[in-house]
């Protein structure tokens, strides 16, 4: 999901360049997406690249309630604007790169020495966006018993019966 961006960047603006991504995969410490497809497409304005992609992916999470694999399909449009860090394209572009960092918040994305732009990030953070907060295995998922450890999804566990055990017993207390 890196694209080389020379020509755009020395061409005109508003030109574009679109590019499919199929079955691609984003590894990272906070999660892993895989079977990333749609398509990505870069335009070139007047200070870098405008990069558009739309994308459905698949993310693993952990179950919020019984650690199992959640696994959820997401779709996500991404829509960022990626400066370029190479001052030898003419047109003033380390002028325009100054510019840039002289602004308040700094830019995220970068356009590499090498003309470059690395569009996983963009995406990995716009599919991160629609991973849902609470992560589930199955609509339904029944939970790790607090008692005993037991996943009840696959396992059912007695820690229901015998949570009803003390009333039981205090009213079989009281027919005595
Ligand atoms: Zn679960
Ligand atoms: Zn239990």
């Amino acid at each position: 999901m890196i694209y080389n961006v020379t020509a755009l960047l020395s061409g005109e603006l508003g030109a574009s360049r679109v590019y499919s991504i199929e079955d691609e995969s984003i590894s990272h410490e906070d999660g892993d997406f895989h079977g990333i497809s749609g398509d990505v497409k870069l335009t070139r304005t007047d200070r870098g690249i405008f990069l558009r992609s739309e994308v459905t992916g698949v993310g693993v999470n952990e179950c919020s309630r019984c650690l199992d694999s959640a696994i959820t399909v997401l779709h996500t449009v991404v829509e960022d604007e990626y400066f370029p860090l190479n001052g030898d394209l003419g047109a003033g572009s380390s002028l325009l790169r100054q510019e840039v960092i002289g602004e308040e918040e700094i830019p995220e994305f970068w356009v590499d020495e090498a003309n470059d732009l690395d569009t996983s990030e963009a995406i990995r953070q716009g599919l991160i966006s629609e991973t849902p907060m609470v992560p589930l295995c199955r609509p339904h998922c029944a939970g790790i018993c607090p008692e005993c450890g037991t996943n009840k999804n696959t396992n059912p566990c007695a820690c229901d019966i015998e949570m009803i055990d003390p009333r039981l017993a205090a009213l079989l207390e009281f027919k005595n």
